[in-house]
């Protein structure tokens, strides 16, 4: 049996599982030349065009730029720059309504072209004589990004260090309406080729698969003729069947190979890329021209010139419209894509990106407004058409009930969006809007479970770190804890104890040095109570009555000898008890005087005759005329009360 290989060699071709056959009306278009649209006013460029980040921005607002510079960098592997696609003039740098089914604005270098289309300087690169790395860094910095469609970054599938076994090429463009790469086929067919060898040099693969659709007898033509002096590159004319395309359904077709869910080409050795990526790497290479402008087909029956025309990458939808002949008089919906996959744009001023194929401006007659949505009559049409093999209304069913674990279950990332189950929906449900909510809710709800999961771990991870720094300062207590206790056992801790003895020995010495101060006061206290004793004994031999009450200076220093005898108080403190003592003496002095003063002065005014006697006693002893003046106070009462009748 031969293997795939020969099988392949001897051109077999395997089949996919449904598919629909729609009309594919791209006669209307598919046999005209490429037209080229002249400038536009203003050019609405997203930074980002592709699966991946956008690059920095690297102009400013009023900057002049040159036909092929960059406006953003590729500072990343994810991300790809874009470029000026003509001369002129940055006007502003923000929000614009994006090329995508949520219009939602996104943002975008807004560029006025001056007219004059001047080109940067360009380096073209020799194939032959160029490493890998400076053609893949050349692919990148061309902001080169799958041209299908997807717009995944053509550097990074280039790039693919795996073994392959086939390079795919995809020219099959199976949607109707749509004839951008067949016109791009007819007129560039060898660039295409020359940017296969750069692919080819790139990753090495075992053969080149060319896949084009047999509705496109001159496109596929181009390819052989161009690909005849290659070996191992093989152009395939495939039945016309949708979607036939789809990056799947191709590697079925071309290789009887199934990618397993989950899983992409490259691991089962394939690499596919689009024939307008080709052309784009093979003038990024070999003539440094960026990816600035690209085939689209403009076509409907509300335009008087359908066709294929080549535009700037930024070009407003109404100027490629307007070029083509629009007819404003029953304006209807304007969609971007095929009438199978595409979407409807909000409004005319959405940009063409690197990964727009078609503007599709029907008229009501050739695409009616969809029918009003009927319920489910479980006919499984949808299931027999389906490419990925689903069961679509199984995947409608738990779409409406947002039941993501069972969405999974059935497989619904497998989903290519084809279209294909809706197209032949009898009751007009409009399948596959309900499966890209669903998509979009699951994607969101990851996005949180991974921002939830990342939190967690932050939150054990600073706990982790944190016990592990209470470990660690208990390690260190505990040697610290065993080193003083292994000194002291050694005596290499003796220096500290005998350091402490010497202070206190030190403090005992300074309190026992009392100072002489304290001494002397000690003496004088002792003098003063010494003259203090004296006087009293002096004051009770000439008053022997009073002995029962101590003088006031005798009391002091009677509660001061006790303190004195017990303690030896502070020489401060017994300086200033001697103070107070000889200041309450004297003021005890001074008022014993002031009363005998007072009984002299009251006698004399009483008894006038005995004034002399007395004074002069009074000169003698004050206590002696003190007592004459009271028992004359006494005569003189009593005197008075016998005088009393
Ligand atoms: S084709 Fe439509 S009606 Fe029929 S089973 Fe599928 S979803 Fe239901
Ligand atoms: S849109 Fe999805 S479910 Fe429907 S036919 Fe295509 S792949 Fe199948």
């Amino acid at each position: 049996m031969p293997s795939l290989y020969q099988q392949i060699q001897a051109g077999k071709l395997w089949d996919f599982h449904g598919g629909v056959h729609p009309p594919t009306r791209k006669a209307q278009t598919a046999q005209k030349p490429i037209a080229v649209l002249p400038l536009p006013d203003r050019l609405y460029i997203p930074l980002r065009q592709h699966i991946g980040v956008a690059g920095n921005v690297l102009v400013s607002i009023g900057q002049r730029v040159l036909k092929g510079q960059a406006l953003t960098s590729a500072d990343n592997s994810m991300a790809v720059p874009v470029h000026a696609p003509t001369s002129g003039t940055i006007v502003t740098v923000g929000d614009h309504t994006s090329a995508h089914p949520s219009a939602l604005p996104e943002n975008t270098i807004t560029l006025a072209p001056d007219g004059l289309d001047e080109w940067r300087e360009q380096y073209p690169l020799n194939l032959a004589t160029s490493d890998n790395s400076s053609l893949l860094e050349r692919i990148q910095l061309s902001g080169i990004a799958g041209m299908g469609g997807a717009g995944f970054p053509a550097h990074l599938k280039a790039g693919l260090t795996q073994p392959v076994d086939y390079l795919i090429i995809n020219a099959v463009e199976c949607e109707p309406y749509i004839s951008a790469d067949d016109a791009l086929i007819q007129e560039g067919a060898i660039t295409i080729v020359k940017g296969i060898d750069i692919l080819c040099k790139l990753l090495s693969p075992k053969a080149v698969l060319i896949g084009i659709e047999d509705d496109k007898p001159a496109a596929s033509a181009a390819l052989k003729a161009a690909c005849s002096q290659r070996e191992h590159y093989y152009v395939r004319d495939l039945p016309t069947k949708y979607p036939s395309g789809g990056e799947k359904q191709l590697i079925q077709l071309l290789t009887n190979k199934e990618v397993p869910a989950g899983r992409r080409p490259i691991d089962i050795g394939i690499v596919m890329l689009n024939v307008g990526t080709a052309f784009a790497i093979a003038q990024a290479v070999l003539d440094d021209h960026p990816l600035l402008s690209r085939v689209v087909t403009v076509t409907g029956e509300t335009l008087s010139q359908p066709q294929n025309v080549l535009a700037l990458i930024g070009t407003p939808v109404s100027d490629l419209l307007n070029f083509c002949g629009y007819q404003h008089k029953q304006p209807y919906k304007v969609i971007m894509g095929g009438p199978m996959m595409g979407f409807t744009l909000p409004d005319l001023t959405v940009p063409i990106t690197k990964t727009t194929n078609c503007i599709l401006a029907p008229s009501k007659h050739e695409l009616p407004p969809a029918a009003e949505e009927q319920d489910c009559i479980r006919c499984s049409a949808c299931a027999d058409v389906c490419p990925a093999s689903l069961l679509p209304q199984q995947l409608l069913w738990y779409s409406k009930a947002k039941d993501p674990v069972k969405l999974d279950e059935y497989n619904l990332f497998d989903c290519i969006e084809c279209g294909a189950c809706a197209y032949v929906c009898p009751s007009e449900i409009p399948l596959v809007q309900y499966y890209r909510v669903a998509k979009a809710e699951i994607r969101e709800q990851q996005r949180e479970s991974v921002k939830a999961e990342q939190a967690k771990a932050r939150f054990e991870a600073r706990n982790a770190r944190l016990e592990r720094e209470k470990q660690q300062r208990m390690a260190r207590n505990q040697r610290l804890a065993q080193a003083r206790e292994q000194a002291q056992q050694t005596g290499s801790n003796s220096n500290a104890v005998a350091e402490a003895l010497a202070r206190i020995k030190a403090k005992q010495t300074e309190q026992n040095s009392v100072p002489a101060d304290r001494e002397q006061v000690l003496a004088e206290r002792a003098a003063k109570k010494q003259q203090a004793r004296a006087y009293q004994a002096e004051k009770a031999a000439s008053e022997p009555h009073a002995e029962s009450e101590p003088a006031p200076v005798a009391q002091d220093e009677a509660r001061q000898e006790q303190p004195a005898a017990d303690e030896p108080a502070s020489a401060k403190s017994a300086a200033v008890a001697a103070a107070i003592a000889r200041a309450k003496a004297r003021k005890a002095a001074q008022l014993q005087a002031e009363q005998q003063d007072k009984v002299v002065e009251a006698e004399q005014t009483k008894q006038p005759e005995a004034t002399e006697p007395a004074s002069e006693q009074a000169t003698t002893d004050p206590r002696k005329a003190a007592i004459a003046a009271a028992i004359a106070r006494a005569k003189a009462k009593k005197q008075a009360d016998s005088e009393k009748p």
